[in-house]
């Protein structure tokens, strides 16, 4: 059997688990409707579909001050539990097991009614929240939950108590200063917790799953000791949980936890060692995207189940492929966030960069067509690529042109910034996948007009073309592209970028960096100040001052606008560009006027009057100032009668975005 492990059921004694992946909690929106339920079942569905073992879904509040947002998903009355069962249902149709989680938001509740164990804003969240008075009450209303879960179907309730939630507030005497019952030392601060899942349990019998959710490390000032967890988790297991889910960091922590730089199972370490302190299951969580490293962890560590929500997210198919020898297919998620979680943050619908289809499994159909058609999709990139894949998978004989001697346009040069070498396995996808859909792919062919007008559909995502800024001396030979500093040209180690924007921040961390910057897990942390907490079992919150690797340049990031920069990069992602380049020496510089470049180097100015001249003695200067698009095949067709369809950069290049490219090419499949 392929990945014995990780295929393998897990006998809970009331229950069997037919494998050891856990979709994670990932609260998509859908929730916060009652008329979502059909599309929420759909999306849980597809996944069970696909063979996970265990659900569990986005956050639903025990009581109105738990609410994420005014309005949001709760589980309080007999009308939430008719709904549900739609969902449950559909999930156990398909041979999955589902747990509800239930989850009080505290002090990251965006409304007024919130609570928190005392009164402490959050650094995130500008309500500041009362101290709970009727924690008794709120137990209860947790009890309650619960038991409308089992009514609903559920197989269980996940009960968050990680990630900065309130449950995690109480137990961190950053948040906690009760001098109540609640309060006051670790134990009496872990008693609400513990509280809440011993009723649960009294109520709900034996036969119902219930996961605590742990936070291994909460990586804030003053936050929980790694002691202090260790006698949590023992606390929690004898209240009667059946599982331990483990979670990383607080939403305001400033160490990465999830996204693309965060090493692969660069916490599953942590996972292990509480595992050798209970005698239930232990979930590793956070950075596990492939069956392989999936597999390995459980053979080599305690943990027995595999948490992972946007692998899940990117391809609900990802248990079937492992199993069935084709994890060379598997749509690995790159832990971009960009449309899950930044989605999230901003009350939209969840989704995934790479897979449009999820959260819109009832609207985006990419089943057999009826009448197959000859395609040309010109343009290896992301708008391309998943144009020539989704049309090919619906039975259109597809052939792709692409001028360039490889695939992945834009994706091939974000895969070599440090941090984002998971691209890679996007581009490993796609070429599996045309061959698997047996797209005819022209490599170093430039489609012409005769070529094309031989097809039924022409597909122009033929991308852009770098702008190069009118300044006075561009031409100077010091003057680089990003594509050619990113493609092995040689850089100095004095050098100044023009434009802040998505590329200019990932062009600087790559400059700053080595050649091979890969960072080890330990290096990785260090440089975050992120202590393994085992190893540092009485250290609040498991920080350390970071030892930062010195940069490998010296660099300046320039942009003509004034103010704070990359203030347009991915809400839960930008924080670390800008912390990185911070601690890297980047000398951020805005409200530049670019006057020229010579032998000397990059003569700027600031403001209107042009003063404060200055001149950058750098060896380059690398050209990061937005892009143009390219469409000089779409007037020629015309001329010949031809109507092509435009999308990704060559359609709008002032957004140049993977996410509307990979979208926009999978939404026009849909429709061919
Ligand atoms: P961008 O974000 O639009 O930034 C272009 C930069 O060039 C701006 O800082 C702009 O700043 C400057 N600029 C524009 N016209 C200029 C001119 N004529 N002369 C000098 N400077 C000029 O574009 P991008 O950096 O190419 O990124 C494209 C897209 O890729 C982004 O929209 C983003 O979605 C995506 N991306 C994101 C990330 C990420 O989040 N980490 C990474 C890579 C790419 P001033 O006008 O102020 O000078
Ligand atoms: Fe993963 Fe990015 Fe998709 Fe989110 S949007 S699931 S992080 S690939």
């Amino acid at each position: 059997m392929n990945y014995p492990n990780l295929l393998s059921p897990l006998d809970l004694g009331f229950t069997t688990l037919r494998n050891r992946v856990v979709m994670g909690s990932m609260h998509t929106g859908l929730e916060d409707r009652a008329r979502d339920t059909e599309k929420l079942a759909a999306y849980f569905a597809e996944r069970a579909r696909g063979g996970v073992g265990l659900i569990i879904t986005g956050g639903y509040a025990p009581n109105r001050t738990g609410w994420l947002l005014p309005f949001a998903a709760e589980m309080r009355s007999g009308a939430d539990t008719r709904r549900h069962r739609t969902i449950t249902r559909a999930v156990h149709d398909e041979g999955a097991k589902i747990a509800l989680q239930l989850l009080h938001a505290g002090r990251y509740a965006y409304h007024p009614l919130s609570v928190s164990a005392s009164s402490i804003k959050a650094p995130i969240n500008p309500f500041r929240p009362r101290a709970l008075r009727d924690v008794s009450g709120t137990i209860s209303d947790f009890v309650r939950a619960a038991l409308l879960a089992r009514d609903a179907g559920y197989d269980g309730v996940e009960i968050m108590g990680s990630e900065g939630y309130l449950l995690n507030q109480f137990l961190a005497p950053r948040t906690n200063k009760r001098k109540d019952g609640w309060g006051g030392t670790a134990e009496k601060r872990r008693r609400f917790p513990v509280e809440i899942v011993r009723r649960v349990r009294e109520a709900v019998g034996t036969d119902f799953i219930i996961v605590y959710r742990i936070s291994l490390a909460d990586y804030v000032e003053e936050g929980q000791t790694w002691d202090e967890i260790v006698a949590l988790a023992t606390e929690i297991e004898a209240a009667g949980a059946t599982l331990l889910n483990t979670g990383i960091g607080w939403h305001e922590s400033r160490v990465p936890t999830i996204v693309t730089s965060v090493p692969s199972g660069a916490f599953v370490a942590t996972s292990s060692a509480l595992a050798e302190h209970v005698h239930i299951p232990v979930v590793a969580s956070n950075r596990i995207n492939m069956p392989q490293a999936a597999e390995q962890i459980l053979a080599d560590t305690q943990v027995q189940l595999i948490s992972m929500a946007r692998p899940l997210l990117s391809d609900p198919d990802w248990v079937r492929k492992a199993a069935e020898d084709a994890a060379d297919q598997i749509n690995t998620c790159i832990a971009c966030n960009q449309a899950c979680l930044d989605h999230a943050f901003v009350h939209k619908t969840v989704s995934c960069l790479l897979n449009p289809r999820a959260g819109h499994e009832t609207v985006l159909n990419l089943g057999p067509t009826r009448s197959a058609r000859s395609v040309a999709v010109v343009g290896a990139g992301p708008a391309g690529l998943s144009a020539a894949v989704s049309a090919a998978q619906r039975g259109h004989r597809v052939t792709l042109f692409e001028s360039g001697s490889a695939i992945g346009g834009q994706f091939d040069l974000a895969r070599r910034i440090p941090g984002k070498e998971e691209f890679n396995e996007t581009l490993r996808y796609y070429t599996r996948m045309l061959e698997v859909h047996a797209v005819d792919v022209r490599l170093g062919v430039r489609a012409s007009v005769d070529d094309l007008t031989a097809f039924d559909d022409v597909v122009l995502a033929t991308g852009v073309t770098p702008r190069l800024p009118d300044i006075p001396g561009i031409d100077h030979p010091m003057v680089l592209s990003y594509a050619e500093a990113l493609s092995g040209q040689h850089v100095g180690t004095r050098v100044a970028v023009i434009g802040a924007g998505g590329i200019g921040f990932d062009v600087s961390e790559f400059l700053v960096n080595e050649e091979s910057p890969t960072l080890n897990v330990k290096e990785w942390k260090a440089e975050w100040g992120a202590l393994d907490p085992q190893d540092a079992p009485s250290v609040r919150g498991s920080l350390a001052t970071p030892i930062v690797l010195p940069a490998a340049r010296e660099v300046y990031l320039l942009q003509r606008t004034t103010g704070a920069q990359g203030k347009g990069l991915g809400k839960t992602s930008g924080w670390v560009h800008r912390a990185s380049l911070k601690a890297k020496g980047v000398q951020q510089l805005s409200g530049v006027n670019y006057e020229r470049i010579d032998d000397d180097g990059l003569h700027i100015s600031f403001g209107k009057d042009h003063s404060d001249a200055r001149v950058l003695t750098v060896d380059n200067v690398v050209v990061c100032a937005g892009q143009e698009s390219v469409r000089d095949l779409e007037d020629l067709l015309r001329a010949r009668g031809v109507e092509p369809y435009v999308i990704g950069g060559a359609a709008v290049a002032a957004e140049l975005d993977a996410k509307r490219a990979i979208r926009q090419g999978t939404e026009l499949a849909a429709r061919l």
